[in-house]
C-alpha cells in the first residue's frame, strides 16, 4: 500500500462491501430468482383461472346442490359446500407446490423427501381448510341473517380471526411442522451475547421467549423471524443460522429481530391490515350484488347467501390480494428498514463497525439463500418485502448519525 493509498484508507476507512457471487452461485441466483418471480405471477392466473373454470361450469351450485341432498341441517350443508369449494381450490394449487418444492430441491435450497414434503403439504391443508370452512361458514350466516350489514359483520370476524391466528400460529401451528426449543437450552453460550443487547436497548425480554428452530431438518436456508401476540409473542431464530454465523453476527441478526419486538410491528400490521379489509370487504358486497342481479341467472347464483357465490367470493378476494401486494409490500420493506436502523443503533457500541458487521451477515446469508443479486425494479416494487441484498448491505455501511452529529432514531 502506499503512503497515499494508506492516507486514503484511514480517512475513509475499508472499502465498502458489495454483494457478490461467485460466478457459478451468481448464475444460480439469478435463475432461482427469475423462476421463482415467475411461478409467482403464473400461479395468480393459474389460481384466477381455476376459480373462472369453477365459475363458468358452475360448480359452486354443484356443490350446494349435493350438499342440499346430503344432509337437511343448513349448517351441515353449508360445512359440506364450502369444505368441497375450498378443498378443490387448495388441491388445484398443488402443481404450483411442487414446482415450488421442486425449485427449493433443484438449487439446493431444500433437503426435504418428496413424502415428507407430501405429508407437511396435507398438514398445511387441513390446519388451513378446517378454519376457513368454518369462518366462511359464518359469512354466509351473516349474509342470511343481515343481508344489508353482513360485510361489517364479516370483517369483525375477519380481525378477531387474525388476531387469534397471530396469537395461537406459534403456539399451535409452527409446532406441526418444526421443533422449537428454547435457546438457552439448545445454546446456553449465546444467551449471555443476546442478552448483552437487549440490555443496551434499555429492554427486557425473558429468554423464554427466543426460541431455535430446527430448519435443518428439512433446508440449508438461513433466516430468523419474530412472532406471536402477547403472552405468544417471540423471536425464534433457525439453527442454520447460528449454525452458519459467529456471535457477533448472530447478535445482528438479533438486534434485527428485536427492532420488529420493540416496535410492536406485529400489532402495528393487525391494525393496518384490519383498514385494508374494512375496504376489501365493502367492495366484496358491492361487486357480489352486482353479481346476483347480472349474472345470478346464467351462474346459477340465488343471492348473497347461496353457498353457489362462493367461487366468484374467492375469485375477487385473489384479486384483492394480488393487487394489494405492491402496497403490502412496500410497507413490509419500509418496516424492515426500521428493524434494520434499530439493529444499527442498538449494536453500536457493542460491535466495534456494526454497519459492516450486519454488510457481512447479509452476503453470508444472501449467499447460501440464493438471494438475486440483480433483482428485476418491478419484482422488487411488487413483490419484496425485505429491501433487496446489494441495497440494504450499502445502507446498514452508510448509516451513521453518530459521526453526522445526528441523534439516533431509536436507541439513544
Ligand atoms: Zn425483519
Amino acid at each position: 500500500m502506499s503512503l497515499m493509498t494508506a492516507m486514503a484508507f484511514a480517512a475513509t476507512g475499508p472499502p465498502l462491501l458489495t454483494y457478490h457471487l461467485p460466478p457459478d452461485k451468481y448464475r444460480q441466483a439469478v435463475e432461482f430468482g427469475r423462476r421463482i418471480d415467475l411461478l409467482h405471477f403464473a400461479g395468480v392466473a393459474w389460481d384466477a383461472a381455476v376459480l373462472l373454470l369453477m365459475i363458468r361450469l358452475r360448480i359452486g351450485a354443484r356443490a350446494r346442490d349435493f350438499a342440499a341432498r346430503a344432509a337437511r341441517r343448513w349448517t351441515v350443508q353449508g360445512l359440506i359446500a364450502i369444505g368441497i369449494l375450498l378443498a378443490i381450490t387448495g388441491v388445484a394449487d398443488l402443481p404450483l407446490a411442487v414446482y415450488r418444492h421442486h425449485l427449493g430441491l433443484r438449487f439446493g435450497l431444500s433437503i426435504e423427501s418428496w413424502p415428507a414434503w407430501i405429508v407437511d403439504w396435507i398438514k398445511a391443508g387441513i390446519t388451513g381448510l378446517i378454519p376457513a370452512t368454518l369462518l366462511v361458514l359464518l359469512f354466509f350466516a351473516f349474509a342470511r341473517k343481515a343481508p344489508r350489514r353482513w360485510y361489517l359483520y364479516a370483517w369483525a370476524l375477519s380481525v378477531i380471526a387474525i388476531v387469534a391466528g397471530t396469537f395461537l400460529t406459534p403456539l399451535v401451528i409452527d409446532p406441526l411442522f418444526y421443533r422449537f426449543r428454547p435457546l438457552a437450552q439448545t445454546d446456553p453460550k449465546l444467551v449471555p451475547a443476546l442478552e448483552q443487547v437487549v440490555a443496551r436497548a434499555g429492554m427486557y425480554v425473558p429468554p423464554d421467549r427466543m426460541f431455535e428452530m430446527d430448519a435443518s431438518s428439512k433446508t440449508r436456508e438461513v433466516n430468523a423471524y419474530m412472532t406471536g401476540l402477547g403472552s405468544s409473542k417471540r423471536i425464534v431464530i433457525w439453527d442454520t443460522t447460528i449454525a452458519a454465523l459467529t456471535i457477533p453476527e448472530i447478535q445482528s441478526v438479533f438486534g434485527h429481530e428485536l427492532g420488529h419486538y420493540v416496535l410492536h410491528h406485529i400489532p402495528i400490521s393487525i391494525g393496518l391490515t384490519a383498514a385494508g379489509l374494512l375496504i376489501a370487504f365493502w367492495l366484496l358486497d358491492w361487486i357480489l350484488g352486482w353479481i346476483v342481479r347480472y349474472r345470478g341467472a346464467r351462474w346459477d347464483i340465488r343471492g348473497l347467501a347461496d353457498f353457489a357465490i362462493l367461487p366468484a367470493a374467492l375469485l375477487l378476494a385473489l384479486m384483492a390480494g394480488f393487487l394489494s401486494e405492491p402496497i403490502v409490500n412496500s410497507y413490509s420493506r419500509w418496516q424492515e428498514r426500521q428493524a434494520d436502523i434499530y439493529e444499527l443503533e442498538v449494536l453500536h457500541g457493542i460491535i466495534p463497525d456494526e454497519g459492516r458487521n450486519s454488510a457481512k451477515v447479509d452476503q453470508i446469508m444472501g449467499e447460501i439463500d440464493l438471494d438475486d443479486p440483480a433483482p428485476n425494479a418491478f419484482v422488487r416494487f411488487w413483490l419484496y418485502d425485505h429491501p433487496a441484498t446489494p441495497g440494504r448491505m450499502l445502507f446498514a455501511q452508510r448509516y451513521d448519525p453518530w459521526s453526522e452529529g445526528k441523534s439516533p432514531k431509536y436507541v439513544k
